[in-house]
């Protein structure tokens, strides 16, 4: 692909080159350009990409073309043509959000599935019919189980951050969704990195698939200054309150490897001052996102959180990044830095 590729070159439906004009995008990324024609024609796909490489938009746009090129014989309730399965509900209601940013100009109809809130209101959305599906593997499952979902008509499936689906131990909650699915049918692949066992899932799941590869935007991230503070396990709240009350930051991630001390740091902070706040698994819903809109807004002066609850937070520049536990691999170091210096800032 050269850089003269655009969005109508590439032979998007009308209403969707609107909606990519609406959303200010001049130009496909290296991942949609490789993507898209290939997911438009129906094929497989497995891909190495992470957040911030344009991925969602990258499957999303193919996807609708599909569907509004292709229109279903009869609509049933509750029994979507493509389901998009994702880690974590922040993920989820990020991805919907884009298939309906996507998706302005189209009349098809898309849902979000997550738990940790009242599955009722989703039971009922799922009695009228529905194109598309983001969910987590977990409700989707409860849906199977409740008969409020019909996975049979599937034509198209997704598997977004498939790596941390497996981190997160979701593997046989996937395998049994695939089971309820038409065997004839795409599947595209996304992950940042690939174990063997993704490498396994892919040989299992994808038919002659396209690979793409895309470098993050932060593998030479020369803007980032790194910092190594040496100190005593039992210091090492004291000095992260006494380091960023010190230097006047503002909205600061920090990572922490547990729930629990993301908890413990969190209340520490607040103790001191500070505007603090967890995000977890553990939170509910409305704690989190009440925790994400305030860190957004800057009221929230320090986000404490897990790796896996940090993945759907999409803020593309943040000013400062504190690793209060190293991650277990390198990936994870890369990438959570990578939220600083984006877009020519330091
Ligand atoms: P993603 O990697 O899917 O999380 O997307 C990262 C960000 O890039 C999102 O905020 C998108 O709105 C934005 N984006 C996606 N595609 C483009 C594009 N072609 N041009 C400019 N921005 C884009």
């Amino acid at each position: 692909m050269n850089s003269d590729t655009t969005f109508a070159s590439l032979g998007l439906a009308a209403p969707l080159l609107q909606a990519i004009t609406d959303a200010g995008y001049t130009h496909p990324t290296p991942i949609q350009a490789q993507a898209i024609p290939h997911v438009m024609t129906g094929g497989d796909l497995l891909a190495a990409a992470q957040t911030g490489t344009g991925k969602t938009a990258g499957f999303t746009l193919p996807i609708l073309h599909r569907l509004l090129s292709q229109p279903a014989p009869k609509q049933q309730p509750g029994s979507p043509r493509v389901v998009i399965l994702t880690p974590t509900r922040e993920l989820a209601a990020q991805v919907e959000e884009s298939v309906r940013l996507y998706g302005a100009h189209t009349r098809i109809r898309s849902l979000v599935l997550f738990g940790g809130v009242n599955i009722n209101p989703q039971i009922r959305a799922l009695q009228k019919p529905v194109d598309l599906v983001v969910a987590t593997p977990g409700r989707v499952l409860d849906h199977c189980s409740q008969k409020t979902i019909d996975l049979s008509r599937t034509e198209t499936l997704v598997l977004d951050e498939a790596d941390r689906m497996l981190d997160m131990g979701f593997i046989r909650d996937i395998r049994r969704v695939l089971a309820l699915m038409p065997k004839q049918r795409q599947n595209l692949l996304f992950s940042a990195t690939f174990s063997s066992e993704i490498r396994t899932l892919a040989h299992q799941i994808l038919k002659d698939p396209i690979e793409v590869s895309v470098a993050p935007r932060n593998t030479t991230a020369e803007r980032i200054t790194q910092n190594v503070v040496l100190t005593e396990q039992s210091h090492k709240r004291e000095l992260i309150s006494h380091i960023i009350r010190e230097s006047g930051w503002h909205q600061v991630l920090v990572f922490c490897r547990t729930k629990h001390g993301a908890n413990r740091l969190a209340e520490k902070l607040c103790k001191d001052g500070l505007n603090a706040a967890a995000l977890h698994g553990n939170k509910s819903q409305s704690a989190r996102t009440r925790a994400l809109d305030g860190f957004k807004s800057g009221k929230v002066v320090v986000l404490v959180a897990t790796d896996i609850a940090a993945r759907g937070i999409d803020i593309d520049q943040l000013p400062y990044v504190i690793n209060f536990e190293l991650p277990q691999v390198p990936e994870d170091y890369v990438h959570r830095i990578g939220r600083t210096g984006r877009a020519g800032s330091d």
